[in-house]
């Protein structure tokens, strides 16, 4: 993570107790010659999303309180979902695609973005097409699931010309742009330590696509593991630069015969803080702890969709509770319409960090050493 740009970033957004939510407000950068083409003269972004799963239903509902965003078209391979979100959401028939013949996408003027909410390992695929088709793209985290994967995503939208965003809420999230300005300004000294995981107990449907490393690309690390790593570089504003992990027990080897059940590892950061966490389908836990030299700070809930709860050293969070989706959304959605470029901590790039750290953090489990990152 770029520490200058993440402090001017956090600078920008740091809220003081109670105050009012301001939306993202980042500094101008230059962008391509061929997006600029694409100022839009519309006051709302249009965008469809892609696969209408469990999230995408949860994205859907929160374009009402959203100012930026119009949801404005689907993409699905169910020909009932697209009935019922067609009443549901006023979708007209131009705007609504599945799989075969989403790339006319491209002649659809009414479409700006396409938000991909599709099992992890069917990112990639969805994300050329779109960039391809001349759309902006948000991806559901985590990216996709290789390292590889995420710079071919990269490389598709800079040769596209379009804007590619990851769908990181908690960037834009006050609790969280909290703990950024705490750790990064070192507001309680440096930060030495920091715990953070998230679990769920998760009862298992064998044929869930979470449980295949094809659609999955790994167990709660993939899916859940994700948001520790991106606390843990978004705290200090480091990268890290070594892993240790271990794979925790199989307790239900009938559904964890592809991916992990639970795994716990440790980062080191060239500042010498550590971070530890885990994540793990086994049971319930949503926390981050940070301990600095002269204090700490910390979150519970702290990943899920909250309403978080925080506190310092010096006493309780008290910031207003707020749609984190229609938040991070519009927040995308003001750069682009207003013609600027992503800040690279929204961008494919931080997710492809992160997948380095995470293919680290399995490779480490798997060897059982330390592995430099
Ligand atoms: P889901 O299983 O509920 O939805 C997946 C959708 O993809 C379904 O509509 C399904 O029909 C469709 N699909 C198309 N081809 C498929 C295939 N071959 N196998 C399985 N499904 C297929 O999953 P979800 O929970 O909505 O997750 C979707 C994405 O969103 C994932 O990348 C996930 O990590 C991410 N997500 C993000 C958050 C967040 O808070 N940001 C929360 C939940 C999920």
């Amino acid at each position: 993570m770029e520490k200058q740009s993440r402090r001017s970033f956090v600078k920008n957004l740091s809220l003081g107790a109670g105050s009012a939510v301001l939306l993202p407000n980042f500094s101008a950068f230059e962008i391509p010659r061929s997006a600029k083409k694409k100022i839009y003269q519309g006051k709302k972004l249009n965008i469809a999303l892609c696969g209408l799963g469990r999230y995408a239903n949860i994205l859907a509902r929160s374009f009402v309180h959203s100012k930026y965003c119009h949801l404005a078209g689907i993409i699905t391979g169910t020909p009932s979902k697209a009935v019922e979100w067609k009443r549901r959401y006023s979708i007209p028939d131009e705007n609504i695609y599945n799989y075969e013949n989403f790339d006319s996408i491209q002649h659809n003027p009414k479409i700006d973005l396409v938000y991909v909410v599709l099992p992890n390992g069917m990112h990639k695929e969805y994300t050329i097409r779109a960039a391809q088709a001349g759309k902006h793209i948000i991806v559901e985290k985590p990216m996709a699931i290789t390292e590889k994967d995420c710079q071919e995503m990269i490389d598709a939208s800079k040769a596209a010309g379009v804007q590619f965003a990851v769908g990181y809420r908690l960037h834009y999230e006050p609790n969280h742009l909290e703990i950024m300005r705490l750790g990064q300004d070192k507001v309680f000294g440096a930060v030495r330590l920091i715990e953070v995981s998230l679990g769920y107990n998760i009862d298992g449907n064998p044929n869930d696509w979470h449980l295949k490393k094809a659609l999955s690309g790994g167990g709660p690390l993939m899916n859940l593991g994700v948001y520790c790593v991106q606390a843990s570089r978004y705290t200090l504003g480091e990268e890290p630069i070594s892993v240790t992990a271990q794979f925790g027990p199989v307790t239900r080897p009938h559904l964890y015969k592809e991916v992990e059940e639970s795994i716990t590892w440790q980062l080191e950061f060239p500042s010498g803080a550590v971070a530890s966490s885990t994540s793990t389908n086994r049971c319930g836990v949503d926390r981050f702890f940070a301990a600095a030299d002269d204090g700490f700070f910390e979150l519970s809930p702290a990943v899920s969709y909250g309403p978080f709860r925080g506190r310092s050293s010096e006493g309780e969070f008290r910031f207003p509770v707020i749609n984190q989706q229609a938040t991070q959304m519009d927040g995308i959605a003001q750069v682009i319409l207003e013609g600027r470029e992503l800040p690279e901590h929204i961008s494919g790039v931080e997710g492809r960090k992160d997948m380095h750290v995470l293919e680290g953090i399995y490779k480490a489990a798997e060897m059982g050493g330390k592995v430099l990152l």
